[in-house]
């Protein structure tokens, strides 16, 4: 399998495609051709890492990597994507726990991926006296705890993590910043925007490119899309099997990575029926596919950070695979969530349920509850991909709730951590003086 640029050009290999992140001519890559599958012939009821070397092979096809991908999934997925029944809903509801990962948020499956198919490119292409691959990730918050977490002690790597200072929780702090070795952390001063600008500066230096053997983790790379549809075409697979219908998904959205994996395996012939967007009130998917216009702006802080995109880049991908708004209104619902109902969301659920959720996962619930219609609903088995644990934004959902939120292990484990870093301003130079 080969892979292109959304904006056309020559088709390049996995590994070139995974090692560059971003296309030379801007875009996003993309398999030259969606593999198409017969459903039928999918494991039912497998485990998840045997599972995802069956559904990823066609993509590893050709590439060095190929005879490796049953390793390569039995160690990125160490960890389970359970489908649990919600109580007390009306209709049938699950939601599809993402957040079983040492860092306890859905990025895990697509850092864990890269991670180790970046260590082993790396390996293969490593000269004894060569500098240590050097990976730049800027995050909003979850995404640099799970590539630090991926990519912690991996030989060969260091990881430099760019978080906004005071924007990001307190948990998800110590996520980014409780590593050592070979991570090093840094607050910028500014916004998620100005991190991801430091490093787009940095990969535009040649001279530093060469120099810090500098390769990016950002959300973009095909990567970290390629396992993420692995647990939506396994859940459908396995509702198929038992109820002789798919699945239909209400994921919490954000950059677009996540939704666009499902889209992608809705694409590749899983049987999934429908596919909604939930985004919090950073609203310019919902109204691209309102207006036809394509208007990205600047991100708004709300409580589900995670989710604070206002130029989501993955929009471009989704546009490539199933066309501009009048076609993608076929295809799939997007609808915004305001603060105030997230928090009306978390209470009510818990009330409800007995069980906290985070607030992104709680813009899924407040759409299946409050935007669906009855028709909808009625007779339909929807799942909400929950993207987080609710302990990483303890300081929201706990004075809503009036409890504490148990802390997974994992968790705990690392919060027991120390936590270092270094607070910089929005400068790449910043940067490399502590690269040296
Ligand atoms: C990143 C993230 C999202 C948004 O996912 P996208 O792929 O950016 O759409 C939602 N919830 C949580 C907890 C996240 O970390």
């Amino acid at each position: 399998m080969q892979y292109i640029s959304t904006r056309g050009g020559s088709p390049v290999a996995l590994e070139d495609a995974i090692m560059a992140g971003t296309a030379p001519d801007g875009g996003l890559f993309v398999p030259v051709d969606l593999p198409a599958l017969d459903p039928a012939q999918a494991p039912v009821d497998a485990p998840i890492n045997e599972f995802a070397a069956y559904a990823l092979q066609p993509f590893f096809r050709g590439s060095s990597l190929e005879n490796q991908l049953e390793s390569i999934c039995d160690e990125a997925f160490n960890f389970p994507a359970p489908l649990r029944g919600v109580q007390n809903a009306p209709d049938a509801l699950s939601v599809l726990e993402l957040f079983h990962g040492p860092t306890a948020a859905f990025k895990d499956f697509g850092a864990r991926f890269l991670a180790v198919t970046m260590s082993r490119i790396i390996r293969q292409r490593q000269q004894p006296d060569d500098a240590p691959a050097t990976i730049v990730v800027a995050t909003s918050g979850d995404t640099g705890g799970a590539v630090a977490a991926a990519f912690h002690k991996q030989p060969g790597t260091r990881v430099v993590v760019l978080f906004p200072e005071g924007r990001v929780s307190p948990r998800q702090q110590h996520q980014l910043t409780c590593w050592g070795d070979n991570i090093i952390s840094l607050a910028v001063q500014g916004e998620f925007d100005d991190c991801q600008r430091v490093a787009k500066q940095l990969f535009a230096d040649s001279d530093s490119t060469a120099r810090f053997n500098l390769c990016s983790a950002n959300s973009i790379n095909v990567g970290r899309l390629l396992p993420q549809s692995v647990y939506y075409a396994k859940t459908s697979t396995d509702l198929n099997a038992e109820r002789g219908e798919g699945g239909r998904y209400i994921v919490p959205t954000g950059n677009l990575g996540n939704a666009f994996a499902c889209a992608w395996a809705k694409t590749m012939g899983y049987p999934i029926e429908e596919l909604v967007l939930a985004t919090n009130a950073n609203t310019t998917i919902p109204d691209y596919l309102d207006s036809g216009n394509w208007q990205p702006r600047g991100s708004v802080a709300t409580l589900a950070s995670a989710m604070d995109v206002g130029d989501p880049s993955n929009m471009e991908r989704l546009r490539h695979l199933w066309g501009d708004a009048a076609d993608l209104r076929n295809r799939v619902r997007a609808y915004s969530v305001t603060d105030e109902q997230i928090r009306a969301q978390i209470v009510s659920e818990f009330e409800r349920q007995g069980i906290a959720w985070c607030p992104h996962t709680a813009t899924g619930f407040h759409v299946y509850r409050k935007q669906l219609s009855d028709g909808d609903r009625a007779g339909k088995h929807w799942i909400i991909a929950a993207t987080a644990h609710a302990a990483k934004f303890d300081t929201i959902v706990e004075p809503l709730i009036g409890e504490q939120v148990p802390v997974p292990d994992e968790l705990a484990q690392l919060l027991e951590w120390p936590a270092h870093y270094e607070t910089i301003t929005a400068d790449p130079a910043e940067v490399i003086a502590r690269l040296g």
